[in-house]
C-alpha cells in the first residue's frame, strides 16, 4: 500500500512537472509572438507618422514646438512693447495702424495695470536683479515704446504723466528730428521728468543680422555715444530693431559694453541665461487681460 501509493505520488508529480513545463512553453511562445507583433505593429505605426501630425499620447519624443526652456535665474516680469500711441483714425490715415495703440485704449490699458496692482519699472531695474539675483517688487512690469516717434511725446507721455508711469524708449537716434519721429528736446523733456528713459535700438533702425563687422559696430555704437551725449546716461541696454539677433551679434554688443537686450520673442518670464534675448508681449488695441497680463 505504502509502495503504491509511493508510485502513485511520483505519477502525480511527473504529471504536474510535465504540465508545468509545457505551461512555460505555451508561455513563451505567445510571448515571443506578441513581442514580435509588437515590434511589427510599431514598426507599422511610426512610419507614416515621420512628417506628420504629432501623436496625441503621450510620448518620449520630443513635442514638435518645445516649451521655452526657462533656465538659471528668472523672474516674471511682462516686457510690454508698443510702437505708436495715437487716436486709431490718425494711424489708419498714415497706414501704420498695425503698430499702433489707440491712446484711448492705451490709456485704459495703463489704468488696468494700476487697477491689478502693477508697478512699472525701469528696464534698468529688471537688468539688475537678473545679473544681481534680487527681487523685484510682486507685479513689476517693463513698458517698452520702440522707434521714437512723435506720437509717443505727443499722446503717450501725457498718459504716462497722469497716471504716474515709468516708460523705457527704445531710440534709433538717426531718425529723430525727421517727420513722424520726436525731437531730441521732447526725449530729453520726458527722460527729465523721471518717467523715461532712453536706450540704444540702432542708429539707422537697421537690423543687424547678416550686416558686416563695420556696420554693425557702426550702428550700435554711434547711437550709444549720441544717447551718452545728449542724455548724460550710461548706455549698457539694446533692443534689437526687427527682433532679429543672433550669436555674432550678441557677440558684437558685448563687446561693446551691453549687458542685456530686449528680442521680440513672446514669453513674460526673463531669466538671466537669456538676458541677450529678453522677451516681450506685442500689445495691440485689445484689453491686456488678453494679452495674459
Ligand atoms: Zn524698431
Amino acid at each position: 500500500m505504502k509502495k503504491g501509493r509511493s508510485v502513485v505520488n511520483k505519477l502525480i508529480n511527473y504529471g504536474i512537472y510535465l504540465a508545468v513545463v509545457a505551461m512555460f512553453a505555451a508561455y513563451l511562445v505567445i510571448s515571443t509572438t506578441n513581442d514580435g507583433l509588437g515590434t511589427v505593429a510599431a514598426a507599422r505605426d511610426s512610419a507614416p507618422s515621420i512628417g506628420s501630425a504629432p501623436d496625441p499620447s503621450p510620448s518620449s519624443s520630443p513635442p514638435p514646438t518645445p516649451e521655452p526652456v526657462y533656465k538659471g535665474y528668472c523672474l516674471n516680469v511682462p516686457v510690454l512693447m508698443y510702437h505708436h500711441v495715437e487716436p486709431i483714425e490718425q494711424a489708419r490715415a498714415a497706414w501704420h495702424a498695425q503698430l499702433t495703440v489707440d491712446v484711448g485704449v492705451f490709456e485704459n490699458q495703463m489704468k488696468y495695470l494700476i487697477s491689478r496692482g502693477y508697478k512699472t519699472i525701469f528696464a534698468d531695474e529688471l537688468v539688475d536683479a537678473l545679473i544681481n539675483k534680487r527681487s523685484l517688487p510682486a507685479k513689476s512690469v517693463v513698458i517698452t515704446m520702440d522707434d521714437g516717434y512723435s506720437d509717443i511725446y505727443t499722446y503717450a507721455y501725457e498718459i504716462l504723466k497722469k497716471h504716474d508711469i515709468r516708460a523705457n524708449l527704445m531710440i534709433s537716434t538717426g531718425l529723430l528730428e525727421n517727420p513722424g519721429y520726436m525731437t531730441w528736446n521732447q526725449l530729453k523733456q520726458m527722460v527729465q521728468s523721471g518717467h523715461v528713459t532712453a536706450y540704444d535700438h540702432t542708429w539707422s533702425h537697421s537690423s543687424l543680422v547678416g550686416k558686416s563687422n563695420e556696420k554693425a559696430i557702426y550702428e550700435i555704437v554711434t547711437a550709444k555715444e549720441q544717447l551718452e551725449q545728449q542724455l548724460a546716461k550710461n548706455q549698457n541696454i539694446f533692443a534689437y530693431p526687427y527682433g532679429t539677433y543672433d550669436s555674432r551679434v550678441i557677440s558684437l554688443l558685448r563687446e561693446n559694453g551691453f549687458i542685456a537686450a530686449f528680442s521680440t520673442d513672446g514669453g513674460t518670464i526673463q531669466c538671466d541665461s537669456f538676458i541677450m534675448s529678453l522677451h516681450r508681449v506685442r500689445v495691440g488695441n485689445f484689453p491686456l487681460s488678453a494679452y495674459g497680463i
